[in-house]
């Protein structure tokens, strides 16, 4: 029996994806993104399928501990670094990279001693104005930094863009510039690029790169699909037609009657909805690939269904396969036109979607 929603991970995509990217950035090291749960695909899966990158990053100090409870071995960043000496200790204990974006990360490290070396990546807020350490401070941190004996030296160095998915934002470029002079007279490997970095902007390439919605192959950009860009998605989000229905002019469907129909149609029943992770915010007309052909959503989303127009398809009945995003269906365009991006799609299937992993 067919689960009712299930994504279907192509995990061959993942090697396909590393090498388009090791061809846009052919010099760098790879710092694989694999943070809330791999995007939704699953931390320890994507980690197994990443035999072959220098490093992962995460957000947080648990998903890196995970990772090495779950036996991966590989160096590990955690892009958030520490918040607190439990979660410093951890990174010790574990040999883990800890970013450091704050002054309260340099006093817990001046208040620490270990024996054990440290790797850390100091950051530099180059504009983005979330994490990280401006002008002066930076330079300042980086020289507290080099008074810590267990601290691993040379220190990396790291910043984040803000824009760079626009390739008209001349921020990106100040932002490279700025992190470049004010890095000028440290020693260690810098990082600047995510997947629009790496995709869209040469100078934003450094010593490691940082990709992580490309990994997965969609893209970053508004105007441009995953597949456009040479990668492939890894995840296909499935379900199945559960009833089809006749509705005369004038009827409504669904929820808050939002969709009037304005002739005698057949519609459809798929059995899924924002309980299953499909964005609440989908609007009529939506695609929804209903054998493997593009048939409009109709009305509002609920939690367990969605309903689409049958008219183009005369001899669909329940049990017929349905894709709402993956194979065929982009899901850049599923996020366009649910005002949202793909990077909230993927991260927000539910635990109720089963997964079927899909191997050569
Ligand atoms: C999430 C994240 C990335 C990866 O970004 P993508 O747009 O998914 O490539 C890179 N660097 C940092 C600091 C991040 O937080």
């Amino acid at each position: 029996m067919t689960p009712a929603a299930y994504a279907v991970l192509d995990l061959e995509a993942v090697q396909h994806n590393l090498t388009r990217i090791r061809n846009y950035a052919p010099q760098a090291k790879i710092m694989a993104v694999i943070k809330a749960n791999a995007y939704g695909h699953g931390l320890l899966r994507i980690a197994a399928h990443l035999t072959n990158v220098d490093a992962f990053a995460v957000a947080r100090v648990d998903e890196a501990v995970r990772l090495r409870r779950s036996g991966f071995l590989q160096r590990i960043a955690v892009l958030e670094g520490f918040a607190c000496a439990e979660e410093l200790n951890d990174l010790l204990h574990y040999q883990i990279d800890a970013v450091v974006h704050c002054a309260e990360q340099i006093a817990l490290l001046e208040q620490a001693d270990s024996v054990q070396a440290l790797r850390v990546w100091l950051k530099c807020d180059s504009g983005m104005n979330r994490l990280g350490f401006k002008n002066q401070e930076f330079i300042a941190a980086y020289q507290r930094l080099r008074q810590l004996s267990w601290i691993a030296q040379p220190i990396n160095l790291m910043t984040h863009l803000a824009n760079a998915d626009n390739r008209e934002d001349d921020m990106t470029l100040s932002q490279v510039q700025l992190f470049k002079r004010l890095t000028q007279e440290c020693s260690g490997e810098r990082s600047i690029a995510n997947s629009a970095g790496i995709l869209g902007w040469q100078e934003a390439l450094s010593d490691w790169v940082r990709p992580g919605i490309m990994l997965y192959g969609i893209s970053p950009f508004a105007n441009q699909s995953g597949t456009q860009l040479g990668l492939k998605p890894i995840m296909s989000l499935h379900s199945h037609l559960i009833a089809v229905k006749h509705i005369e002019k004038g009827e409504s469907v669904g929820y808050a009657g939002r969709w009037i129909c304005e002739h005698p149609t057949r519609f459809g029943v798929v059995a899924i909805g924002y309980g299953d992770g499909y964005p609440r915010y989908a609007k009529t007309g939506t695609p929804v690939l209903v054998n493997g052909l593009r048939v409009p959503l109709i009305g509002r989303v609920s939690m367990d269904m969605i309903t689409v127009d049958l008219a183009s398809q005369p001899h669909a009945k329940p049990g017929d396969p349905v894709i709402l995003w993956g194979k065929g269906l982009d899901v850049e365009e599923i996020a366009h036109c649910a005002d949202t991006i793909p990077y909230t799609l993927v991260c927000g299937i539910t635990q109720r979607v089963q997964i079927v992993e899909q191997e050569a």
